[in-house]
């Protein structure tokens, strides 16, 4: 089972940022209002991020380091419709099978607080017994040494700021997706970002730029079930700006070629040429429509009908840039 979980790693945790990923989708999941980020050496040293969601309750925390331990679904039905960010329950225990890690968590119930925090420490992938800890609320999870004690992976494992460049991007693709979460991040004990809670113009202007959105395209549009909103970025603003390309699929980061096409295809309308446009957008539709089950890490995603899709898509598109025209 040891084995297993460390095989399993490998897939669903390639490295720090994909395991930052894994937790803070959990924070998210969890309800949180406020994420505190803390990297030591790209992550590989430590990952720490302290939430301040729901919590779990004591007899849960340790299955909650097991595999297909999952409080998100509890049927294949589940699955098709799934809401949550994360559903296969193989996360957590995919990190704790090559790291050490702590779990700390203050579990709320009703809006009432339990008496006290309870911590499981887990090495490796051996689990100790739940001891109490105290906390305020919420949890705070740290996965120290990521990989250190597997040396076939952590010669995968690329230079510190490789690997700090990776969470950030991880980061900012969670934050643009929830800017309604305060979101703090410290590298190597120095504050790196501190994101305020706000809107998506508020929080695009933060990591995408001032000029994106003050100059850029408001879309909102609508066809039964599926909606298009965000920002996309003006035809006219220079190539000198960061070109940041966000896509989300019912909350979730995606790279899709349907996706890629329909934008290059409006975008050809107005330019003339080759897409260099930032944007911002969200997609949502029926979670029946699409599977987001594709691969653990979950970044792509499989349209049911993406011929819809894509005419949707180009339709929204054109007639928001058509705006910039007049
Ligand atoms: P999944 O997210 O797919 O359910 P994980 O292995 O990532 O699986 O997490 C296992 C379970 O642990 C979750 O279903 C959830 O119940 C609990 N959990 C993990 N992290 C948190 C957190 N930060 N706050 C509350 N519950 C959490
Ligand atoms: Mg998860």
């Amino acid at each position: 089972d040891h084995l297993v979980n460390q095989i399993a790693a490998g897939e669903v945790v390639e490295r720090p940022a994909s395991a930052l990923k894994e937790l803070l989708e959990n924070s998210i999941d969890a309800g949180s209002k406020s994420l505190q980020i803390e990297l030591h050496a790209g992550g590989s040293k430590l990952i720490k991020v302290i939430d301040d969601g729901c919590g779990i309750a004591k007899d849960d925390l340790g299955l909650a380091l097991h595999r297909h331990a999952t409080s998100k679904i509890s049927s294949m039905d589940d699955l098709a419709k799934v809401g949550t960010l994360g559903f296969r329950g193989e996360g957590l225990a995919s990190i704790a099978s090559v790291s050490r890690l702590s779990l700390t968590s203050r579990f709320t119930e009703n809006g009432q607080l339990s008496a006290h925090a309870w911590r499981v420490e887990a090495d490796h992938g051996h689990l100790l017994e739940p001891e109490p800890a105290a906390l305020a609320c919420g949890t705070t999870i740290e996965v120290h040494e990521l990989y250190t004690q597997v040396p076939a992976r952590k010669k995968f494992l690329k230079s510190d700021s490789t690997e700090y460049a990776h969470c950030l991007s991880m980061v900012e693709r969670l934050a643009l997706a929830n800017p309604q979460i305060q979101i703090t991040l410290l590298h190597n004990g120095k504050a790196q970002q501190r994101w305020l809670a706000g809107d998506l113009a508020k929080r695009a202007a933060a990591i995408v730029g001032d000029e994106f959105v003050q100059s850029g395209i408001v879309v909102d549009e609508g066809i039964g079930s599926l909606r298009l909103h965000g920002i996309t970025g003006s035809p006219t603003l220079g190539k000198t700006s960061r070109e940041a390309q966000f896509f989300f699929v019912n909350g979730r980061f995606v790279r899709d070629k349907v996706v890629m096409h329909a934008l290059k295809e409006a975008y050809r309308d107005v330019l003339h040429h080759n897409l260099h446009a930032s944007f911002c957008l969200f997609l949502e539709l029926d979670p029946e429509g699409v599977d987001v089950n594709v691969h653990p890490t979950k970044i792509e995603v499989r349209f049911r009908e993406s011929q819809a899709i894509y005419r949707f898509l180009l339709t929204s598109l054109s007639k928001a840039l058509a705006q910039t025209k007049a």
